[in-house]
């Protein structure tokens, strides 16, 4: 039997392969296409989003800044010195804790007056915590509105509230914080006011923002608030480092410190990963589902492909052995018929075609039965008898034939009977197709044959001397059709004709009487084929 298969057969087998897996692949890539554009497109979605929030986070930020800068240019609370807008102060500051201290003075700012929490605030004459013509101070820091207002800035405002409407405008202190200016109408006479109040960033980020990124941040959403070049956020919805950010926006009233976003677990994007993931999965199983289809189909066809064959070499190896004994017969027969054989060879040319016709109708007998089984109409009729005497005639019918291929016919046969529940005739055959074998394959050796008994089983075995059979082979010589070419002990591979029915037939037999038909190697070289049947009590 060839090793490899036919080149058709590995073209359909790879034709199947890519039927199988081509699609497969295909789908799979098309699928990440899909995955990707989408994914894509979800991230711009996200960012659109995401600028939005850090937009309202913004918008929301400078609406509180207004609405302080509302209540300090009301004209109840003027922040000009008098102790009414002094108690309007001390509770808009008190309320605010974001605002360190506001000050109010003339475009000119000959004059500031400050009012801060907590006091002290360094005054001039004031011992009430507010104080009029001085620096701002608490601790190291001070700060002096005359020095830190820019002139430039101060005409804007100006100019601005001319035209009618207001405008904080953000002056970034040295300390981190900043002030917020605004101008605001005169109230007595017709100069304005310039006023303004000073933010301190850390509460601002803490009661501002904060509470909107809290209300925001959700669905794998957080977001911190970073000082510029600084790692650690100084507040965050949830604990992250500047490293894991993937979007910031500034914060347009802080100078100097941004909204940082994190798109984190749970989120929309990590959702779609993992599915995407799932997918990959999803269709990696396929292919390995559809490849092993694909692979078993591919053996499936093997298998047919080598039965065909097998079948092929059977109708070649029948007529090969029907014709030879035919041949023969036929020649020895006329020969007779014409007289011309002298009388001394007569006995021999009867017998030789005696034997002939005897392997005809084995042969005959076999596939006949064989096809029997095949078909299911094989009548196995099961009776008590003794494998022992069934062993015993069978030796002593067949001892002619062995000795006639110059062979010895040992038997090994119990005293006792070897009950079992069996047909006679199948049997029979079963057993002849093993001394056939043993006498076809067994290299002139002797060809013994044995029965006993063995747990609960009655054992009928055939050993020869031959070659043996390879062990790889040793299952496979029972299946129909299969002939092996075995390497005699010469060396020489074996020539024997035959049709691979006889053992397949046996195994048939032996499997129809509740038994098995197996062969093992003999030890000192050779081959012993047992059935085993079930003893009858
Ligand atoms: P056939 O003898 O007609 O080929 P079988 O089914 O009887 O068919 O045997 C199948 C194959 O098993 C044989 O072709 C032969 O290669 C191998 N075989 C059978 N009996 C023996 C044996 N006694 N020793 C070695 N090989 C054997």
């Amino acid at each position: 039997m060839p090793a490899s298969p036919p080149r058709a057969l590995r073209r359909l087998a790879g034709a199947l392969l890519a039927l199988a897996i081509v699609p497969a692949l295909a789908f799979a890539a098309a699928q990440a296409v899909v995955q990707s554009e989408s994914e894509a497109r979800l991230a711009e979605i996200r960012d659109e989003q995401l600028d939005g929030l850090l937009f309202s986070v913004n918008q929301n930020a400078w609406d509180v800044a207004s609405t302080w800068a509302d209540r300090l240019g009301q004209p109840s609370f003027r922040v000009e010195s008098g102790s009414s807008s002094a108690e309007a102060a001390r509770a808009f500051l008190e309320a605010t804790p974001a605002v360190r201290f506001v000050f109010a003075t003339s475009p000119a700012r000959a004059d500031v007056l400050y009012y801060g929490l907590p006091a002290p605030v360094r005054t001039e004459g004031d011992t009430t915590g507010y104080g009029l013509y001085a620096p701002y101070a608490t601790g190291a820091e001070q700060i002096d509105v005359r020095e830190t207002l820019p002139d430039a800035l101060v005409e804007r405002l100006l100019a601005q509230q001319a035209l009618g409407y207001r405008k904080l405008e953000p002056v970034a202190l040295d300390s981190g914080g900043l002030l917020l200016v605004f101008a605001a109408a005169p109230v007595n006479g017709p100069t304005p006011r310039i006023l303004g109040m000073a933010v301190d960033p850390s509460p601002f980020v803490e009661t501002v923002v904060m509470p909107t990124l809290r209300e925001v941040g959700r669905g794998g959403v957080e977001f911190g608030v970073f000082r510029e070049g600084e790692a650690e956020p100084i507040a965050s919805t949830a604990a992250m480092s500047r490293a894991e950010i993937t979007r910031q926006r500034p914060l347009w009233l802080l100078p100097g410190y941004v909204v940082g976003v994190r798109v984190g677990e749970g989120s929309a994007e990590e959702a779609l990963r993992r599915r995407a993931w799932q997918s990959v999965l999803l269709f990696g199983g396929v292919t390995l589902v559809l490849g092993a289809g694909a692979l078993f189909a591919w053996r499936g066809v093997r298998q047919e492909v080598e039965v065909a064959r097998l079948r092929e070499d059977f109708v070649s190896n029948v007529s090969h052995e029907l014709r030879t004994p035919l041949a023969l017969i036929r020649m020895y027969g006329e020969s007779l018929a014409e007289g011309r054989v002298p009388d001394d060879k007569k006995p021999r040319y009867y017998s030789t075609i005696v034997a002939e016709t005897e392997r005809l109708s084995r042969l005959v007998g076999n596939v006949l039965h064989f096809n029997r089984f095949e078909r299911g109409t094989a009548r196995i009729d099961r009776r008590p008898l003794d494998l022992g005497a069934l062993a015993a005639e069978i030796g002593e019918r067949y001892r002619p034939v062995v000795e006639r291929e110059g062979c010895a016919l040992r038997l090994d046969l119990p005293e006792s009977a070897l009950p079992i529940l069996g047909d006679h005739d199948a049997l029979a055959e079963a057993l002849v197709n093993l001394i056939d074998n043993a006498v076809k394959y067994g290299d002139g050796g002797p060809v013994e044959v044995a029965a006993r008994r063995a747990d609960g089983s009655a054992l009928v075995e055939v050993a020869d001397r031959g070659p043996g059979i390879p062990p790889a082979d040793r299952e496979r010589v029972f299946e129909p059709f299969v002939r092996v070419q075995p390497a005699s002990a010469d060396g020489l591979v074996h020539t024997a004709k035959g049709t691979g029915l006889g053992l397949a037939l046996v195994r048939r037999i032996a499997e129809a009487h509740d038994g098995t038909a197996t062969v093992s190697a003999r030890a000192g070289g050779g081959s012993v084929f047992r059935i085993s049947l079930p003893s009858h009590a």
